[in-house]
């Protein structure tokens, strides 16, 4: 159920709809939109009592959910939601958010100098795992706390927002403290106690479509997370498990239009894993924001031959810069803009 409130309501009347639904042991989400905001209750296991809410004062319809998922659809919200992470960095507005770094830090010697690549060509973000989920327990697992330290140091050198993946509990609480995105990997797309907590944390969240996953459960994994309060979840298609063996996974590009129809969340598109292969990612990066992409997240690493994880899919900071300049003439031709 929706509470749709009408355009003149005064923020007292909100607050009053949103105790009301308290009182009656639900939860509220007030959602506020261009014209009017729109409140979500979750929470309930029968049908919601509408007349109670619909007699309050600023209160414009009560409207039935036809969706499994309440809060991350299109009916609560119809304006994509724009995720502002401060310094004028965006995701979902009209500026491609690019995240461009390596998949892991190593050092910090790696991290600076790759951050200093893909700000020169005008990333603003940075990414790079300091927790690596990996199919072997003898690759390399990543820094820890350490490679957050890094992360930390690359924000504070190069004004570069930090996108960073937490694997469980322990590491979700320190990439919040260091990171500005929490990035939740394929692999935990469906770890529901990890999607809980990330609902909790203060930091927006990168979610990261499962190797299998549908598009209803990619949707389902997002509403994990704005019900327990964190409204600030960017999507990411990262490729699927196919029969295709030219490249690591099957980068489903149709999934970015689908999703636009039926959420008001940003999604982004990640061309590494999506191929795993180097000379595919500048391609599909193409091709990503042509099909209207909110953003792109790539692996680049400056010595890709000598990366402890991902190299043959990272690509080297020139290759970057130059896959830059092209999608910032895709991204005119479609009323977008790449910052320079
Ligand atoms: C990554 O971003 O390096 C990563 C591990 O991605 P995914 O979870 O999509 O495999
Ligand atoms: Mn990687």
């Amino acid at each position: 159920m929706l509470v749709m409130m009408n355009a003149q309501a005064t923020p007292e009347q909100i607050d009053a709809v949103c105790r009301k639904i308290e009182e009656m042991g639900y939860r509220a989400h007030p959602i506020p939109g261009s014209t009017r905001t729109a409140i979500g209750i979750t929470g309930n296991r029968e049908p919601v009592e509408s007349a109670a809410l619909e007699a309050l004062p600023g209160v414009a319809e009560c409207v039935p959910v036809s969706k499994p998922y309440k809060l991350v659809g299109r009916e609560l919200k119809q304006e994509t939601t724009v995720i502002d992470l401060g310094d004028g960095v965006r995701v979902g507005s009209a500026e491609l958010a690019v995240i461009a770094g390596p998949c892991a830090i190593e050092s910090r010697e790696q991290a600076f100098a790759i951050a200093a690549g893909v700000k020169a060509a005008g990333a603003k973000l940075f990414r790079g795992g300091a927790y690596k989920p990996r199919t072997s327990p003898y690759s390399f697992q990543g820094l820890a706390e350490e490679g957050l330290k890094i992360l930390a140091e690359v924000r504070d050198q190069f004004g570069l927002k930090i996108v960073t993946e937490a694997v469980d509990h322990e590491s979700l609480e320190l990439v919040e403290q260091y990171g500005d995105v929490i990035q939740i990997g394929a692999r935990n797309m469906q770890n529901f106690s990890l999607l809980k907590c990330a609902g909790k944390a203060r930091r927006p969240i990168l979610l990261k479509r499962g190797l299998s996953a549908t598009l209803d459960e990619l949707l389902m994994a997002a509403e994990y997370i704005l019900a327990e309060g964190n409204y600030n979840v960017i999507l990411c298609e990262r490729g699927v498990r196919t029969f295709a063996d030219h490249t690591r996974n099957t980068l489903d590009l149709s999934v970015v239009p689908a999703v636009q129809r039926l959420s008001h969340l940003p999604i982004i598109v990640d061309p590494s894993h999506g191929t795993g292969r180097r000379e595919k990612v500048a391609p599909m990066s193409r091709a990503a924001v042509a099909v209207g992409a909110d953003g792109l997240i790539i692996e680049v690493h400056h010595q890709p031959d000598r990366a402890l994880s991902d190299g043959y899919q990272s690509i080297l900071p020139d290759d970057f810069a130059r896959l830059m300049a092209e999608i910032r003439q895709i991204a005119a031709l479609l009323g977008r803009v790449v910052c320079e």
